[in-house]
């Protein structure tokens, strides 16, 4: 984290500045996308509001609205150049979800096969229950 003017900049409010360099894909007044520095497959790209807001929890809903257009738009162009068979768009909400940059951002990763380096594996418990009192509070 770096001080400037008394607020301090998270790395990707940096790289929204132009402050550190990346490799941007889109570009607009209050978004950017550009490819993850250590991607897991070719492609793998963040988007990202320019404003800060530490996770999608606390992000206005319509910059999430936006970066879903522009995942859509980022879609289309990478299916033409790098010929994936599918894509994720995920985002991590704090450390426990493997969140490590708390500026919120989607990874739009191109899926190749089912060895092209990202497992997402749901292992589902059959010991997980609800109470009745979790019940009447989930089921609003
Ligand atoms: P997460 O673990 O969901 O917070 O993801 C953070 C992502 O940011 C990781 O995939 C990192 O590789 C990526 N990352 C961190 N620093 C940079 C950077 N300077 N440029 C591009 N990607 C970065
Ligand atoms: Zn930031």
């Amino acid at each position: 984290m770096i001080k400037k003017r008394g607020t301090v900049m998270c790395v990707f409010c940096k790289i929204a500045n132009h402050e550190i360099p990346s490799k941007i894909v889109y570009e607009d007044d209050k978004l950017l996308a550009f490819l993850d520095i250590n991607p897991v497959t070719k492609g793998h790209t963040l988007i990202i509001p320019k404003k800060h807001f530490d996770s999608f929890s606390d992000c206005d809903s319509d910059l999430v609205k936006d970066i879903h257009e522009v995942s859509k738009i980022l879609v289309k162009r990478y299916q033409a150049i790098l010929n994936p068979n599918g894509f994720n768009l995920l985002s991590n909400m704090n450390a426990a979800a493997g969140q490590s940059v708390f500026h919120v951002h989607f990874h739009l990763i191109p899926r190749y096969d089912e060895n092209d380096g990202i497992v997402l594996l749901f292992n589902h418990d059959e010991s997980v229950q609800y109470s009745k009192g979790e019940l009447t509070q989930l089921c609003q």
